[in-house]
Order: structure tokens, then C-alpha cells, then sequence
């Protein structure tokens, strides 16, 4: 059996400007300084706005901060007559390990359709930069087809071309349970993610699927994150307003099962 390494990550969303999150990385990194050994056992992911990427990556590597960086988001294009689109060639320059792509105030707020998804996690995957793919059901979706359905909908379009050696990170994010206080129960993360894994295996293969994280968010905080990490098929969380307060995500990072 393959163990698959916990992945804590940290959407700091449109939050925080450059000297602010050098405050947040000082502060985090101090909180954490006891548990160094820590790393060995969860990677933990920082994701902050473009403009606070290279702040973020100048503080990491200057202090040997154990963090890996990743962006909110990536262009479909390489490079090009793109105004304001930001290319995974340059991502990859600030040592971005990872892209969180199709989130869901994306997919609701600028109209990403799941082919746009599909096409920036080719985009990542061409730089090498590991696409964390988000798919999640609405309020609504729950009601009308259960949980999974339209995750699954969603990852299917979204690993199409995808190579059987493609690195990649499914993150199981029920809409309603984002920012709104109301996660969903362990049971409920699991059983969807259970599902995406089982998506992963028919399309990239048992050896991908066995390898591949799939994590956990909507309203992870510290007194919830430990009944998540106990479930087979949850390998980490993506976190949000959790992320924001040095204290809690040094918490949420230190979670015993
Ligand atoms: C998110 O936006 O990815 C998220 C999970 O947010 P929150 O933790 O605030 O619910």
C-alpha cells in the first residue's frame, strides 16, 4: 500500500497584501518552529495572491521554511496577447509546486466551465506545476442529485488527457460548506472522496489512484481537521479563512488523528 503524504493547503483567496503575508509567514513559521519534524510527515501548501507569490517565495527560501507555494490560479495559454492572464511558465520560475484550478467562486464568478478547467490543468501540467483540481456540489445539486454526481461530472471532464503519470490533486469541495461554518460530516468527505479516488482509477489507472491526494475543504478549522484526517480516502485539507490566522493554521497543520 502506498501511503499517501498529507497535504495541508492554505487558500489565503483575495486576503492579505505583500507585507501581510510576510507577517503571516513570520508568524506561522514561529508557531511551527518546535515541530520541524512535522514536515517529514504533512506537506504543508501556501497559497497567496500573484502579487505576494515572490514576497512569499523570497521569505520561504531564506529561512528554509518547510512550505511549498502554489497560485490560485493559471492561464489556459502558455504566453502571449493575454492581458491580465498570469502563465504556468512563470509560476513554475517562482518555484510553484502547485495551482489550485476550478475552484468554485471561479467556476461561479468568472464563469469557468469544466472545459476551461480541463484546459488549465493541461496548462499546469505542461509546466509542471501539480493542478489542484476543485470540484464540489452547490446546495442546490445536493438536493436535486446527492452529493457525488456533480463532483464526479466535473473531475471526469477535468482528467480528460490527463496521462496516466500525471501528477495531480482532487479537492472535494461541497460549495455549501465553503466560508459558511457548516463543513460536511467525516462521513460525507469521505464517501465522496472515496468516489473521486474511484474516478481517478477508471481514468488514469489503480497506480494513480492509489498515489493521488484528494483533500478535504469547506470550513476545515482546528477542532474539526483530526475526524477528516481519520478517513481513508481524505489525504489533507484545502483550507480557507483558516489559513488567515497564524495560530489556527499552525493548529489545523498540527492535527492528531
Ligand atoms: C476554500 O475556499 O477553498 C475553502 C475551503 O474555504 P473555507 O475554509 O473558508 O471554507
Amino acid at each position: 500500500v502506498v501511503s499517501r503524504k498529507p497535504l495541508i493547503a492554505g487558500n489565503w483567496k483575495m486576503n492579505l497584501d505583500h507585507l501581510q503575508s510576510v507577517a503571516l509567514v513570520q508568524k506561522l513559521h514561529w508557531a511551527l518552529k518546535d515541530a520541524k519534524h512535522e514536515s517529514d510527515t504533512v506537506e504543508v501548501a501556501l497559497f497567496p495572491p500573484f502579487t505576494d507569490l515572490r514576497t512569499v517565495q523570497t521569505l520561504v527560501d531564506a529561512d528554509k521554511i518547510p512550505f511549498a507555494l502554489g497560485a490560485q490560479d493559471i492561464s489556459a495559454h502558455d504566453s502571449g496577447a493575454y492581458t491580465g492572464e498570469i502563465s504556468g511558465a512563470f509560476l513554475a520560475k517562482l518555484d510553484c509546486s502547485y495551482v489550485i484550478i476550478g475552484h468554485s467562486e471561479r467556476r461561479e464568478h468568472h464563469n469557468e466551465t469544466d472545459e476551461v478547467v480541463a484546459s488549465k490543468v493541461q496548462a499546469a501540467l505542461r509546466h509542471g506545476v501539480v493542478p489542484v483540481i476543485c470540484v464540489g456540489e452547490t446546495a442546490e445539486d445536493l438536493e436535486k442529485f446527492g452529493a457525488s454526481a456533480v463532483p464526479v461530472g466535473q473531475l471526469k471532464i477535468a482528467l480528460e488527457n490527463v496521462p496516466a503519470t500525471g501528477d495531480i490533486v482532487v479537492a472535494y469541495e461541497p460549495v455549501w460548506a465553503i466560508g459558511s461554518g457548516q463543513a460536511a460530516t467525516p462521513e460525507q468527505a469521505q464517501d465522496v472522496c472515496a468516489t473521486l479516488r474511484s474516478v481517478v482509477a477508471e481514468t488514469l489507472g489503480a497506480d494513480a489512484a492509489e498515489r493521488t491526494r484528494v483533500l478535504y475543504g469547506g470550513s476545515v478549522k482546528s477542532n474539526n481537521i483530526a475526524s477528516f484526517m481519520r478517513e481513508p480516502d481524505v489525504d489533507g485539507a484545502l483550507v480557507g479563512g483558516g489559513s488567515l490566522v497564524a495560530d489556527e493554521f499552525a493548529a489545523i497543520i498540527r492535527f492528531q488523528k
